[in-house]
């Protein structure tokens, strides 16, 4: 099969007969083998019907339903584990992303070689103050701490070499960083196609105002996670140790002053030296012991399935 067409909804009933005609007849007109996997996030409305009545005309049409709402990331996950096209495709569900864009991200990955191609919403037809402002605050920290230099993460029509997609675990919110994951499994190849964009034609956004909060919070995780996931005892074990031994220099110097310099002077807890000290060192071993714990676990955590990525093997 040559291509997986990935589609996570949520309410989103009146969009989807539409949505599945036009990519359809994008699908035929270019000849592609392909398949579309609906993901129903726990949709309260019909979109289960409307997905059962179409697999029940079309063979092409593939259907997964949660038992309740978990989420696009969850959504993608799914859809990603039982895609079986050597190109993935993912697209919003509310007719906003253009089917007509897929053949050139297929071609894109086919024959340019790229493992990711993300769709860049150039021009936006959101609105002003809650979308198009804040995503370019966004968009541009996710480029700075991740070193992927894309102009819209979030967009959600992308395309994916089938070996990226069954690689990477998309979890909590995370779908707005899968470039981000790519790249840290190893999949550094990332391009990025101008794709048009349209306003919601039926139905409202399922994302929130917090959006932007869980986003940024999101960030630093993965920012945290690519940096120091490995190796926590590298950040907390250092920090620790520089704070006890600020502690211990502030303690050696009351000790030292107490007993030869000054031993009938003041008393040591009515000097601000000892509480520096004493902080500094318990808050060194706190750190200390948090790396610590770090380490435990990442040790401990079995090596599966998208904790490493294999380039190559023998006779396997
Ligand atoms: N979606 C989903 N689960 C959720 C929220 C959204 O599967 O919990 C789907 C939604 O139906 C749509 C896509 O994710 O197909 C993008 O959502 P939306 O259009 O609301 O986001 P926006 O375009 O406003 O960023
Ligand atoms: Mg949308």
């Amino acid at each position: 099969m040559q291509l997986s067409v990935v589609i996570p909804l949520l309410n989103e009933q009146e969009s989807l007969t539409e949505l599945y005609d036009w990519i359809a007849a994008v699908m035929q007109s270019n000849h592609f083998s392909y398949e579309i996997i609906f993901i129903d996030d726990g949709s309260g409305d019909d979109s289960w019907k409307v997905i059962q009545s179409l697999a029940s005309k079309d063979q092409n049409v593939k259907g997964l339903r949660f038992l309740k709402n978990f989420g696009k990331s969850q959504a993608l996950h799914a859809g990603f584990k039982e895609a079986q096209g050597d190109v993935i495709i993912t697209m919003d569900a509310d007719l906003q992303d253009s089917p007509e864009e897929i053949p050139e991200l297929v071609r894109l990955i086919e024959e340019e070689g790229f493992d990711i191609v993300s769709g860049w919403k150039k021009k936006r037809y959101d609105s002003i103050i809650t979308k198009n402002l804040p995503s370019k605050l966004f968009n541009w920290a996710a480029r700075k701490t991740s070193g992927v230099r894309l102009h819209d993460f979030n967009c959600g029509l992308k395309a994916f070499k089938k070996e990226v997609v069954k690689t990477i675990e998309v979890s909590g919110e995370m779908h707005r960083y899968i470039p981000v994951l790519a790249k840290n499994a190893g999949y550094s190849n990332i391009g990025e196609k101008v794709v048009v964009h349209q306003a919601r034609k039926y139905g409202k956004t399922k994302f929130g105002a917090d959006r932007f909060l869980n986003g940024f919070l999101d960030l630093i995780t993965i920012w945290f996670v690519t940096k120091f996931g490995k190796r926590p005892m590298h950040l907390f074990g250092a920090l620790g140790v520089l704070m006890f031994l600020v502690g211990f220099g502030f303690a050696l110097y009351l000790g030292i002053d107490k007993l030869f310099l000054d031993p009938t002077g003041r008393l040591i807890t009515d000097r601000p030296q000892f509480y520096i000290s004493l902080t500094a060192m318990i808050l060194g071993t706190q750190l200390f012991m948090a790396g610590f714990l770090g380490e435990l676990i990442t040790r401990s955590k079995k090596t599966g399935h998208g904790h490493y990525t294999i380039s190559e093997t023998i006779n396997l």
